[in-house]
């Protein structure tokens, strides 16, 4: 197997500079893909910061992948060499514990990321185990289709969880890669969806993407308005806010629920929570069954990110971009083949 070349990060914080590593033997279960694009998720900036503490340099970013099956390795029986696939943030788990069984391997508490100890999309190739490696939908275009695998899911998860169906009221808390296709999917599901966003420039883009109400979450009397209108509030952002104020926002039984982690622990007064039956909540990503779901919706209903496309050889440009927030809404790699 020839050399797998990439663009890595050496050290906390740092830019990314190209990179070879050897990726061994293919497994018996293992899947290559020859990578075409890769969606840059705020999660790769995280770790290229270690901002949780758990990344181990050098390491390659991305798992918003999809590709072309390269090779497969022995017991491989699901996918063919040439077929268009997608990896997301999940690259392999146990395969046998309770949660996997239950086709709950997100769950899973040996679950490996594709670009945490190991290496990722910013490359030419990636491996995963086959179960991760997910057929692209033929309808569904590459490059708007590549966030779909990690932000795409991460939304489309919670949604499904919580029973979102016309009778709902959905608030977006922040429009960014997570939160625009949290729009399309909430509107998928049919609920009234309000965007609270930081950035009242995306108001117009936001309505076009599905929301029918956008609220200035810098006014706090703004937010204070929706006082008891909403059943079900996603948060995208990766910052500290008022979460007593979105708690206030929910009807009785709504639910806060998170998918962007907040650096500092989530502090509400437990009445609201008590007097109207409301929960808080989070998920991570969601499991191959469904993000074969996930992207068979898409597909059917014309779910697409909002992207911007960078040559791979670009990726310290995207990234600058993408951490200055002037991406709308996702930046992607594409490789030149
Ligand atoms: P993103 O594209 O950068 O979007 C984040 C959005 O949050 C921004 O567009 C902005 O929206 C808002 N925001 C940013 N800074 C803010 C601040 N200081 N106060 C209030 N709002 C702020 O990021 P992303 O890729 O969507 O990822 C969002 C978070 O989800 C990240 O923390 C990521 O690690 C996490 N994530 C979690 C999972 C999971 O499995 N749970 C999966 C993927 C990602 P406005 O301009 O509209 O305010
Ligand atoms: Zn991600």
């Amino acid at each position: 197997m020839s050399p797998i070349k990439g663009l890595a990060v050496h050290a906390a914080g740092a830019e990314l500079l190209p990179f070879h590593y050897d990726p061994g033997n293919l497994g018996a279960y293992e899947v290559e893909i020859a990578i075409t694009h890769c969606g840059i998720c705020h999660s790769d900036l995280h770790l290229i910061s270690n901002d949780w503490g758990i990344s181990q340099y050098p390491f390659i970013p991305g798992h918003e992948i999809i590709g072309t099956v390269q090779a497969v390795g022995s017991a491989v029986r699901s996918l063919a060499i040439g077929q268009r696939v997608g990896l997301g943030w999940q690259s392999n788990s146990c395969g046998h514990c309770e949660w996997c069984v239950k086709g709950q391997e997100n769950l899973c508490l040996s679950s490996e990321a594709t670009c945490v100890h190991r290496h990722g999309g910013f490359a030419d190739r990636v491996r995963a185990n086959s179960r991760f490696v997910i057929p692209i939908p033929d309808p569904l275009p590459s490059e708007q289709t590549a966030p779909l695998l990690c932000a795409g899911i991460t939304v489309y998860n919670p949604l499904r969880i919580n029973g979102i169906n016309p009778s709902s009221r959905v608030g977006v808390v922040g429009i960014g890669g997570l939160g625009h296709l949290a729009i399309q999917f909430a509107r998928v599901f049919g609920a009234e969806v309000t965007a609270f966003s930081t950035s009242p420039a995306k108001e117009k883009e936001a309505r076009s993407l599905g929301a029918q109400h956008f609220v200035n979450s810098l006014e706090s009397k703004a937010v204070k308005e929706m006082a008891g209108a909403l059943d079900f509030i996603l948060t995208t952002v990766n910052a500290d806010q008022d979460w007593g104020a979105y708690l206030q926002c929910l009807r009785p039984t709504g639910t806060l629920w998170f998918v962007g982690v907040p650096p500092s622990p989530v502090s509400v007064q437990g009445f609201p929570l008590v007097s109207g039956l409301r929960t808080i909540g989070g998920s991570p990503v969601g499991s191959p069954s469904r993000i074969r779901e996930m992207l068979d919706v898409a597909a059917r209903h014309g779910v697409k990110a909002t992207t911007e496309t960078f040559l791979m050889a670009k990726a310290n440009e995207a990234i600058e971009k993408v951490k200055k927030g002037k991406v709308r809404y996702r930046a992607v790699l594409a490789n030149q083949f």
